[in-house]
């Protein structure tokens, strides 16, 4: 399939290949949709089997930054950016430096942001280059890591989960299952255990695990047998499509919502999670903290001020689960509609000449 077919599948505007020799930069920058503003998304580090499988990559994730952005009200569209090449061996200054020109030149177009494989100091580095990179250390004047602050978001949208689901607005007693003792598992888990929750985690990183059972008195689940806890709610922050045909029919909980980036496996998972009656919070949805931190970034840059518009999370989580019952729709496709709207309308505005 031409890239030109594969674009115009989702109705992407820009793809970018990016190759310097000197620093052996491989990256593909994928613009999907810029009617909010510029398009924002984080920049991937992975060891890509081929050409195919990057691209892919970008442009399904670019796709899914307009939808968080929509969502979450931010003036910003939907980008991302992949590097080829193994996170741990390959990165250098210069690498990095290489990305940050090719960002530049497209003005502003694109704005790029940490992501899976890459840290606050590349972003540093990216930042020498260009000022269009967010997430930077905060010794370069960037908020630094947004991994608690997306944790918050994830824990305001599953509060307004499970007042939906259970009708109580307090998460004391209830059991919640973290799969994933990462950046954000373990600020969830922190958070979670705060407020009087039992907490499960799991994690291939028996030592990452170890961590919140320490801090937060967990009780350790082999990620295995993750699916199979007697839980009330179940909280996704390891990797993608956990929630597939081997897992659901697992679940015991009645209300799933985490930060990991496309849960869903397919179609159908959501149908067959509606179907057990199990309660699923739209992970772009729930999400969102990391990116509306790096869209308040810069001089004014207050964190609890952050803090309060990452509040707005539960809100729209709830907006969702209304829309999802009054239309009759699965929740992610509530919030497909949700993000629409607003692009629709703001499209439609952008008619009008201003002079
Ligand atoms: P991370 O890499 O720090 O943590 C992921 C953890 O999951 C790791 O400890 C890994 O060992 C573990 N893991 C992998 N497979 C597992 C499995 N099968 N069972 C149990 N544990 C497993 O990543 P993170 O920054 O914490 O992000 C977690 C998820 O949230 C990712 O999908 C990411 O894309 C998404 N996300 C993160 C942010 C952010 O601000 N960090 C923002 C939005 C979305």
């Amino acid at each position: 399939m031409s890239v030109f077919t594969q674009m115009a599948e989702n109705d992407h505007e820009q793809v970018v290949i990016c190759r310097d020799e000197g620093s052996g930069l491989q990256a593909i920058i994928a613009i999907h949709d810029t009617t909010l503003g510029p398009a924002l998304g984080g920049c991937r580090m992975w060891n890509f089997g081929s050409f195919d499988e990057a691209l892919d990559d970008a442009l399904r994730l670019s796709r899914g930054m307009t939808y968080k952005a929509a969502v979450a009200g931010l003036d910003l569209g939907g980008g991302k950016s992949v590097i080829i090449g193994d996170a741990k061996t390959q990165k250098s200054e210069e690498l990095f430096r290489a990305f940050g020109r090719f960002v530049e030149s497209l003005n502003g177009r694109y704005i790029t942001a940490e992501d899976v494989g890459t840290s606050p100091l590349d972003m540093s580095n990216i930042h020498r280059e260009t000022n269009h990179v967010r997430g930077c250390s905060r010794g370069s004047g960037g908020s630094g890591d947004p991994s608690p602050i997306t944790a918050f978001g994830v824990f305001c949208g599953l509060q307004a989960a499970a007042s939906w689901k259970f009708g109580r607005n307090d998460l004391h007693g209830l059991t919640v299952a973290v799969q994933g003792a990462g950046h954000v598992g373990y600020h969830l888990s922190k958070e979670l255990a705060r407020v009087g929750c039992t907490v499960l985690i799991s994690d291939i990183d028996a030592g990452r695990a170890a961590k919140v059972q320490e801090e937060c008195g967990a009780r350790v689940v082999p990620p295995e047998e993750f699916f199979d806890q007697e839980c009330d709610i179940i909280a996704p922050c390891a990797l993608g499509a956990s929630l597939n045909a081997d897992t659901i029919p697992r679940i015991q909980a009645k209300v799933v919502a985490g930060a990991a980036n496309n849960q869903l496996a397919d179609e159908q998972s959501g149908e067959a999670l509606q179907e057990r009656d199990i309660l699923y919070a739209p992970d772009y949805v729930v999400n969102a903290g990391g990116l509306i931190n790096v869209w308040y970034e810069g001089p004014n840059y207050r964190r609890e001020a952050v803090m309060d518009e990452v509040a707005s999370i539960r809100r729209t989580t709830r907006r969702v689960f209304e829309i999802s019952e009054a239309e009759g729709l699965l929740p992610e496709q509530a919030a497909l509609r949700l993000a629409e709207n607003r692009l629709n309308s703001v499209a439609r505005l952008k008619r009008v000449w201003c002079g």
